[in-house]
């Protein structure tokens, strides 16, 4: 009897551990930030380069800050906040703030001072409050630019840093009405860049850190990507403001980069939707036709047999398709160095799973 007690009592102690490990390794996924400022960012000094992780960075404002501008850090979900901590000024001292408060919010709503700014500094310990956004506050008009380096977050929690940092910039002089659901979709993307950015990274490449996104009356498409500039059509996301992960669709674009002529089409925009419908928005791609899709089909169709692939053959295939088609290296035969099969093979494979 007394031997049941005692395994049984183990066994919840045990029971209790793992359940305890779950809970914190499910806490411990970091989150998604976002950065906004009233003013315009001088040329170069993106929002981003606040928490990019690298004290060598700043953002800066174009013009001098006013008191009625401010930089705030908005995370996903709030978090706990052991400590934080602002560097301003350009790494050599210049424009360090002084005339500013550091606040902080529950709900991105109400703010509240939490420290001033001494020698361009303000540090402060939170004992795990709970804190959604961040904001920077200058109490008066500055004679200088707005200048921040890093904002060091230690929490529960953590924010995930910028890791490729990039600014979106809109243009909405054809449709200033949409200015709002831009400016949001800009944001989308911008946190969704580092996501695209490791499913597509290849040594030495480098993305593009300013990106624009111009919508426009006059075309008739839904959207296309050229070079670091996205197109949206005014006409069609009236009707569709639902359809934003089409921008993610095209940010992948500009992440690809491919300069390379001959990379096959449905490859390179089936991609885009992997990464939009696998990564982005996963379940949102809707059912395919088992009898007729086909691996090249493109889009979506093309989304799901690379999502096949990297189930059922390679985690990393699509990175590794995506290096290959970047350096112009791309051959239909990859699909058999990757896999030991061929691309015909691996259709009939992948259709005749699609009908179980
Ligand atoms: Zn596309």
């Amino acid at each position: 009897m007394v031997l049941v007690i005692r395994i049984s009592f183990l066994s919840l102690l045990l029971a209790g551990v793992a359940a305890n490990s779950v809970a914190q390794s499910k806490k411990l996924a970091p989150i998604t930030a976002v950065v906004e400022c009233t003013q315009a960012s001088a040329k170069g000094q993106i929002r981003q380069f606040v928490f990019d992780g690298n004290k060598e960075t700043y953002f800066a404002t174009e013009k001098n800050a006013s008191a009625k501008d401010n930089f705030t850090l908005t995370f996903e979900k709030p978090v706990k906040v052991k400590t934080l901590e602002v560097l301003t000024g350009k790494p050599k001292g210049e424009d360090a703030l002084k005339e500013a408060n550091l606040e902080i919010s529950e709900d991105g709503k109400t703010f509240q001072t939490v420290g001033k700014f001494q020698e361009g500094q303000a540090t402060r310990k939170l004992d795990g409050k709970t804190v959604l956004a961040i904001r920077i506050q200058p109490t008066e008009d500055l004679k200088y630019p707005l200048t921040i380096r890093e904002i060091v977050v230690d929490s529960e929690p953590a924010v995930r840093h910028f890791k490729y940092p990039v600014e979106f910039t809109i243009d909405v002089s054809d449709a200033p009405e949409m200015k709002e659901w831009t400016e949001k979709v800009a944001r989308i993307c911008e946190r969704q860049y580092t996501m695209i950015n490791e499913e597509l990274k290849s040594e030495g490449f480098k993305p593009a850190r300013s990106i624009r996104l111009t919508m426009k009356n006059d075309y008739d498409g839904v959207a296309y990507a050229s070079g670091s500039r996205i197109v949206g059509s005014v006409k069609f996301f009236k009707s569709h403001p639902e359809d934003m992960g089409a921008f993610v669709h095209e940010t992948v674009h500009v992440v690809q980069q491919y300069r390379t002529r001959g990379n096959p089409g449905w490859l390179v925009e089936g991609i885009a939707d992997y990464i939009r419908f696998f990564k982005y928005e996963p379940g949102k791609a809707g059912r395919l036709n088992a009898e007729r899709a086909r691996y090249n089909g493109s889009y979506r169709t093309t989304a799901a047999f690379l999502n096949y692939l990297s189930e059922k053959y390679d985690p990393l295939i699509v990175q590794k398709l995506n290096k290959m088609l970047r350096e112009g290296e791309y051959k239909e035969e990859a699909f058999q160095v990757l896999t030991k099969k061929t691309v015909q093979e691996l259709d009939e494979e992948w259709r005749a799973s699609l009908k179980k």
